[in-house]
């Protein structure tokens, strides 16, 4: 999903919410991607899912269902949102209002559930929570991300004090990684790497 940025925004310093994704992945996706502008040659494994998520749309059932577990009283889908104190932007595939008046945003995935969601979903999914909560106004207590493949289900991310930090301390680094052009020290996750369409020119 491709996300437009907000008309009065500076392309220079506003950055997509899929990059805190990235970035968390490893930080040198930020590096090739927004300082040496290296178009990415094949799709890694996150993003194709990503896409197939889109296809993945129709497969949905039981709405109901999941709007009574999680005491939704009105759903969008496909918002845009936008942060104007974390300068990022994106779409997120639903956005909650709950009975309780707090909102949740709420992020598909085209894969199976893990045990326990991946750290770079953690990242992106408190990102969404704090776009959301910047753009409705409203409080946000957790973040969902439902996964459509074999075997389904969803995680509840709670955005913790300590998450939300966690999250915009590596916002602050993604950003000092463009405006300062430094190579980044190289994911630890090094199986991240067979993945990689940076793998050939990636000093590793
Ligand atoms: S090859 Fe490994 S270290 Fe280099 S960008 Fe890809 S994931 Fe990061």
């Amino acid at each position: 999903m491709t996300a437009a940025l907000p008309e009065t925004s500076d392309e220079q310093t506003w950055l997509p919410v899929t990059r805190v994704l990235e970035h968390a992945f490893c930080p040198r996706y930020t590096y090739y991607e927004e300082v040496l502008r290296i178009p990415q040659r094949q799709e890694i494994r996150y993003k194709v899912l990503e896409g197939r998520k889109v296809h993945a749309r129709r497969e949905r059932t039981n709405r109901g269902y999941k709007r009574k577990r999680l005491g939704v009283i009105e759903k969008l889908e496909d918002v845009a949102l936008s942060s104007e104190t974390l300068r990022l932007y994106g779409r997120i595939d639903e956005a909650l209002r709950l009975a309780d008046g707090t909102a949740a945003p709420l992020d598909y995935k085209f894969s199976p559930m893990p045990d326990k969601p991946r750290d770079y979903v953690v990242h992106q999914a408190t990102a969404y929570a704090l776009l959301l909560e910047e753009t409705w106004g409203l409080p946000v207590r957790a973040a969902y991300v439902y996964y459509l493949r074999e075997p389904r289900g969803h995680h509840r991310i709670e955005t913790t004090p300590r998450r939300r930090a966690s999250t915009r301390k590596l916002i602050r680094a993604m950003r000092s990684v463009r405006e300062q052009a430094c190579l980044p020290e190289p994911t630890r996750h090094r199986s991240r790497c067979r993945d990689c369409s940076f793998r050939t020119i990636c000093p590793q």
